[in-house]
């Protein structure tokens, strides 16, 4: 399958990129973007899939402005029973892996089978510098212009959780607009890919094989986390190490415990370059959807996960409501002085503010 080189993102080089990587989407915003909807009109164009429509929402669902906050929610509330219906897959891997190469592959190989596939990314470096680690400028550029497909970058946020909550919104937005699978990429920043895991159903980690020492340099609780393990690059001379690493990957496997899911982890070889083992990789997804539905951990986890997202909401609410009193602001800088000085202890001076 030829990539398209002609994408119009290529066509727009030099010009500052829109909130979103689909242009056709990002024309539609800006030509609408002087007229204000009503929250009944998102949901309606949403529901109906409409791309500039759900674009503009997860503009909203992204804004800190307290307006747009409200009706993110608002919004967010009357979708949540159309959402649901698909399956989350979390992709993670170092850079220079090939994510955006198998997503893009993977992604067409599944619009081709009239999926709609949506694509969010958490990548928590994007707020730091402009320059995020998951850069969208020059990526999948096949997939940008399927009309079946729909391609978002990180959120910028200050914090990993912020970032979290709005990637966890955005994919039931994909998912009231028909979004039957939604994969969500990030690297492994930070607790980056705990945040991943915690809000998919099936998390692969992408590899390359290297010269022997596989499990190296890769984070502790990773491959426990792994519902598969992906070597691409397996093409040309690459093959034989592909297959080699793989052995060693599924003996490390084997040293884990069961999973509660009952789910064996797989390890697979692919090049998602040349597009090769893309379709086992689908085959192993598959599987995976009907052993956790059949034996009903599907739903469980799906069920954990939103009383993690709701605790995890309340203490990040909690702490920011805290952060942001003025009493708080003021008092906090001097028990910082009075513990500096001695006069105090660190006990002592929570308690104070948090009785303030
Ligand atoms: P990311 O940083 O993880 O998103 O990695 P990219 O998808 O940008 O890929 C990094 C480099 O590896 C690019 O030059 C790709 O063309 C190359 N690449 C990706 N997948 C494959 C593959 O299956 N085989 C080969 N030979 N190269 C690949």
């Amino acid at each position: 399958m030829a990539i398209n080189k002609k994408s119009a993102l290529q066509e727009k080089q030099g010009v500052s990129q829109p909130e979103t990587t689909s242009n056709f989407a990002a024309q539609q915003i800006i030509k609408s973007r002087s007229k204000q909807f009503s929250v009944d009109e998102f949901v309606t164009q949403i529901l109906a899939g409409d791309i500039p429509f759900l674009s503009r929402a997860i503009t909203l669902v992204e804004s800190t402005n307290a307006t747009h906050q409200q009706k993110a929610n608002e919004i967010l509330e009357r979708c949540l029973p159309h959402a649901n219906k698909s399956i989350r897959i979390g992709i993670t891997g170092v850079p220079g892996v090939g994510k955006s190469t198998f997503i893009e592959s993977y992604g067409t190989y599944l619009t081709n089978q009239d999926k709609k596939v949506a694509v969010l990314a958490i990548d928590p470096t994007s707020s730091v510098n402009k320059g995020s680690i998951l850069g969208d400028k020059t990526r999948m550029e096949e997939l940008v212009t399927d009309k079946n497909a729909f391609i978002r970058p990180s959120p910028s946020g200050t914090s990993l959780g912020g970032v979290a909550q709005k990637t966890r919104e955005t994919i039931i937005l994909c998912e009231a607009a028909g979004f039957d699978t939604i994969i969500i990429e990030t690297v492994g920043v930070g607790q980056s890919e705990t945040a991943v895991h915690s809000m998919v159903d099936f998390f692969l980690l992408l590899k390359i094989a290297g010269a022997g020492d596989e499990l190296q340099g890769i984070k502790r609780g990773i491959i426990e986390m792994a519902d598969a393990i992906v070597i691409n690059k397996a093409d040309g001379d690459n093959i034989q190490n592909a297959k080699i690493a793989k052995t060693e990957f599924n003996r490390a496997l084997h040293l884990y415990p069961p999973k509660e899911s009952s789910w064996q982890p797989k390890v697979l070889t692919c090049s998602a370059l040349k597009h090769n083992g893309i379709a086992e990789v689908n085959t192993m997804v598959l599987e995976f959807l009907q052993l956790t539905k059949e034996n009903n951990y599907f739903t469980k986890r799906r069920n954990q996960q939103n009383t993690y997202w709701l605790r995890a909401t309340i203490e990040q609410q909690l702490k920011d409501n805290f952060y942001k009193n003025t009493a708080v602001k003021n008092q906090l800088e001097k028990e910082i002085q009075n513990l500096e000085n001695g006069r105090t202890t660190p006990f002592n001076a929570a308690k104070k503010l948090l009785a303030l």
